[in-house]
Order: structure tokens, then C-alpha cells, then sequence
């Protein structure tokens, strides 16, 4: 086996089908930009519909030499896996800085969760054969068996590419299903190719993971209707995720989708401010508000709302703005691309038309969009009700429990939230309250634990990742019966 090459300006022209590196079909290539220069760095394969063809293909023919396979030997190669990923990092860390515009700190956050994934699914197992005696036939046993479901289709999106791949691929394969990866178009290496080059290197037999890069626009589709998976695991936005399982649904493959939020920060009366608006900060800028469990939204008791609302333009003006890729002082990089440049500067200029006011920040240059609050805000202005996916925090007063948990709900979302609040049993009341997958009390909402199930409510998602949650998405129930004496089927002696 040797070493893959993982440098930014390496070539990764080919897609990864059945062990082998082959070109796309049809011989286009899509161009990635580093989003802090907008310049191109490479150029990756625009895979066609023949290659989702020819990669479910090599899946289903990988699929039951590779569920035979003695979960110890499985366990072997996904640990192998691990191996070469540990091995990498320095590398991987300039990958995620060049492709997605990731500060050190938040490479080696990402990293960490992305091996935390491969970990956690070296422990996944299904529950152990059971054997349950019948209740309404003498003599038969009732053997209920788990087995992986088969192949499963990956969709990931751009805002943690290795981490969101990872996280699907990592338990499929544990479980012994094999996997079709689609990356996004943004983060295609990160997201994709370089989860090949890491699973050839790891001896992952042929066909097992196949990556096939390309635009969603036009293979989205095959990748979630081909006849061949059976679960089709989507990570992205809530209309493109609904689309999905659409598609998946035409085969009646599960479709397990992992979509937008818009988390609401609940700080009350009685809380260390200091403590709660640098986990609001933390909680709106990290990553540039890319992450569908940021804060959308900053629901503030009014009797400390203006000093709130100063203490976290302190934390925003104190970021280190800058391109990550050659400054690793850097603590704010650039949003991922245009459109979601657009979309911001909208968002926030339809809130200062609604009558916000700009407390810091509002302004973009190239890819960089300035950390800004806003104050004033009502729960209908354009960065409040959307999911901003940006570095911009509204900041929106309440008067009491129940109003702060009614502007919460207030929402099509339920993905991630949190509440600051000292007294533990309001705090707990409030959580309970909010409809969301998950809430923190006392932190900010961006939170991933793999012990715990990540996932929402709503339209947020279905389903749920991590451990026995995973394990049932990724593996079905059977149940073979075994009769003993003959048993008397009444009308035939
Ligand atoms: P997106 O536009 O929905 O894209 C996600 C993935 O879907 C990409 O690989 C994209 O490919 C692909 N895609 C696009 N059109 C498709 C189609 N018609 N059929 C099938 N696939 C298609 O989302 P994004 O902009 O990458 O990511 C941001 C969104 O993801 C936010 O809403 C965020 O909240 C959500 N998200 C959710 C979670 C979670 O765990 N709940 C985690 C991260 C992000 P192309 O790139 O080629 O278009």
C-alpha cells in the first residue's frame, strides 16, 4: 500500500469506482476554488449518470463478500482506516484550509470529530441474536437476527466535508453495508476524494466505498432514485433534502436526512453574562456561522439585553480575519462562496430595512463576510425566520419564559438550541419546552457528542446519527423461525 498524496494542488482528476481510478464518463472536470483567493487550486471529475451507474454496480457486486466478512476483519481495515487518517493530519489540515477556508483551530475540531466518527463505529454492534419462544405456536423458536441493510447511497455537504462523509461512511462500511459517496461540488477532495485515496490505502477491498464527484444538479437525482440502495443518507439543506426523499422513496430506500436549523440562543435574567456571550460568539462565529447547528438566533431577557448585545460586539471585533491558508493566527476565514455571500448581505440588509440596527460588521469583501450583530431585531426580519448559515447574529429581546420559548418554536426548524440560565430546574423546564433535537443548557448549541443521537425535529430531518441510533438505520431486523415437533394445522390430519 502506498502513501496517498494529499497536497492542495495534487491531481484529483479521477473518480474512485470499484478499487480503481477512472476517469469521468464523460470527460468533464469541475473546478474547485480555495474561497479566500476565489481562485481555482484543481480540477475534479464532473461524474455523469453512468458513473453513479457504474459505482452502485461495483457496491451491490462488493456488498455480500464484504457482509460475510467477520466483523473483526471488517474491524481490521475500518481501524486501518483510522490508522491513515491519524497519520495525516498536518495534510488534511491544508486540504480543509485551501478547499473549504478552515482556520487551524477549527481543522482540528473537525478532525477530531471525524476520527471520533471511525471510532465509534469500530463499537457499533447491532443487538446479538435472540431467540424468543413463540406465544401462539407450540414448539417453534422465534430467531430474530440483524443484518447490514445493503448498499448505501452518501450525499454530503460542503460545510464539514470530512466529518459529514465520514460520519455515514465510517459506520456503513463498519456494519458491512458498502457505500456510494457524492461529495459537494465545494469541498469535493475533502468531502470525497481524499476519503478514497484514505480507503485504498487502508486496504478497504474493491468496491466497498465508491466515490463519484460531480454536480448534484445532475446526478443528485440517480444517486437517490438508482433501484441498487436501499438507505440513501442525505446531509444539506431542507428543500434540496425533501427532493432526496423523493427520489429515494420511488425505490422505497430510507431516506436519512440530516438538514437546515435555525437554533435559538435563550439567555435569561439571572446568567454570568460575561460566560453567556462568549458562548453566543462562539456559538454565531465559529466557522463563519456555517453550521446548521449555529445560532441563528439570540433570545435575550430585555433587563440585560444592551449589555449583552455589547458584550458580543466585543467578541465579534476581536476576531483575527484572514486567509487560512496562509495564516494560521487566523480565527474567521471566508464564507464558502458566492451565493452564500448573497444570500447574507440580503439578509442583512432586509433587516436593517425592517428597522435593525448594525451594532458591527454588515460589510463584505471578496468571500469575507464581516462578523456582525445586529440588535433590535424582531423574530419576522430576514436573519431571524431564514437559516442564515452566516456569521451574523440578530439579537431579539423577551420579556418572559414563555415568550422566549414561544419566538424559539417559532420556526419550521428543530435542530440543535440552547438556553443560559443558572437556576438548573428553569433551565431544564425551558429545554423541555423548545422543540429541538437537541439542547444545551448552559453552552452554545454547536455541540456533537458520539454517544449521544445527533439529529432533528421538524423539518430538520428524520432520523438520527451516532451509536445505537445509527446502527438501526444501518442494519434490518430478520426474523427466521424454527419449528420443532410437527405442529397440528387443524383441517388437514
Ligand atoms: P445543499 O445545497 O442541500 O447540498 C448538499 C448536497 O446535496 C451537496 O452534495 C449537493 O451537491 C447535493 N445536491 C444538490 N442538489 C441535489 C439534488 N437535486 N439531488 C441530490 N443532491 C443534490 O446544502 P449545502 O449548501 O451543501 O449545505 C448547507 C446546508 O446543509 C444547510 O442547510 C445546513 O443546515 C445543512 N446541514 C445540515 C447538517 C445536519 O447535520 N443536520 C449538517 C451540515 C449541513 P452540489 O454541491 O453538487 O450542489
Amino acid at each position: 500500500m502506498s502513501a496517498p498524496t494529499l497536497e492542495p494542488q495534487a491531481d484529483w482528476n479521477q473518480l474512485y469506482i470499484d478499487g480503481e481510478w477512472r476517469d469521468a464518463t464523460g470527460g468533464e472536470t469541475i473546478p474547485v476554488e480555495n474561497p479566500a483567493k476565489q481562485e481555482v487550486f484543481t480540477e475534479v471529475p464532473a461524474g455523469t449518470e453512468a458513473d453513479v451507474d457504474a459505482a452502485y454496480e461495483a457496491a451491490e457486486a462488493a456488498q455480500s463478500d464484504w457482509a460475510a466478512t467477520p466483523r473483526a476483519e471488517r474491524n481490521e481495515i475500518v481501524q486501518n482506516l483510522l490508522d491513515e487518517l491519524n497519520a495525516r493530519f498536518e495534510e488534511i489540515a491544508g486540504l480543509l484550509a485551501t478547499e473549504a477556508g478552515t482556520p487551524g483551530y477549527r481543522a482540528m475540531g473537525e478532525f477530531a470529530t471525524a476520527t471520533g466518527d471511525v471510532e465509534m463505529s469500530l463499537e457499533l454492534e447491532p443487538p446479538e441474536e435472540e431467540v424468543r419462544p413463540s406465544p401462539s405456536v407450540d414448539d417453534k423458536d422465534n430467531h430474530i437476527v440483524y443484518e447490514p441493510v445493503g448498499v448505501v447511497g452518501v450525499i454530503s455537504p460542503w460545510n464539514f466535508p470530512l466529518h459529514l462523509s465520514l460520519r455515514a461512511v465510517a459506520p456503513a462500511i463498519a456494519l458491512g453495508n458498502t457505500v456510494v459517496l457524492k461529495p459537494a461540488t465545494d469541498t469535493p477532495i475533502t468531502g470525497g476524494l481524499l476519503i478514497a485515496k484514505l480507503c485504498e490505502a487502508a486496504g478497504v477491498p474493491d468496491g466497498v466505498v465508491n466515490v463519484v464527484t460531480g454536480r448534484g444538479s445532475e446526478i443528485g437525482d440517480r444517486i437517490a432514485n438508482h433501484p441498487t440502495p436501499r438507505v440513501v443518507s442525505f446531509t444539506g439543506s431542507t428543500p434540496v433534502g425533501k427532493g432526496v426523499a423523493e427520489q429515494a422513496g420511488k425505490n422505497l430506500a430510507l431516506p436519512a436526512l440530516e438538514l437546515g436549523g435555525n437554533a435559538p440562543f435563550i439567555v435569561t435574567d439571572d446568567v454570568d453574562l460575561e460566560r453567556a456571550a462568549r458562548a453566543g460568539a462562539f456559538g454565531s462565529f465559529f466557522h463563519q456561522g456555517q453550521v446548521c447547528i449555529s445560532i441563528n438566533r439570540h433570545l435575550v431577557h430585555e433587563s440585560v439585553y444592551d449589555e449583552y448585545v455589547d458584550l458580543l460586539v466585543d467578541h465579534a471585533e476581536s476576531l483575527v480575519i484572514g486567509d487560512p491558508s496562509e495564516n494560521e493566527d487566523v480565527t474567521f476565514g471566508p464564507v464558502q462562496n458566492e451565493t452564500q455571500r448573497d444570500d447574507l448581505v440580503e439578509f442583512i440588509e432586509g433587516s436593517l430595512e425592517d428597522g435593525a440596527t448594525l451594532e458591527t460588521g454588515g460589510e463584505a469583501d471578496g468571500l469575507f463576510v464581516e462578523p456582525t450583530v445586529l440588535s433590535d431585531c424582531t423574530n419576522d426580519m430576514p436573519t431571524a425566520c431564514n437559516e442564515h448559515f452566516g456569521p451574523v447574529a440578530p439579537v431579539i429581546p423577551f420579556s418572559d419564559d414563555d415568550e422566549a420559548t414561544e419566538l424559539a418554536n417559532d420556526t419550521e426548524y428543530g435542530l440543535s438550541a440552547s438556553v443560559f440560565c443558572e437556576d438548573a430546574e428553569r433551565a431544564r423546564d425551558l429545554a423541555d419546552r423548545v422543540e429541538a433535537g437537541m439542547v444545551h443548557i448552559n453552552d452554545q448549541p454547536i455541540n456533537e457528542d458520539h454517544n449521544a443521537p445527533f439529529g432533528g425535529v421538524k423539518q430538520s430531518g428524520l432520523g438520527r446519527y451516532h451509536g445505537e441510533w445509527i446502527t438501526q438505520e444501518l442494519t434490518e431486523p430478520k426474523w427466521i423461525s424454527v419449528q420443532g415437533e410437527e405442529r397440528d394445522y387443524f383441517v388437514f390430519e
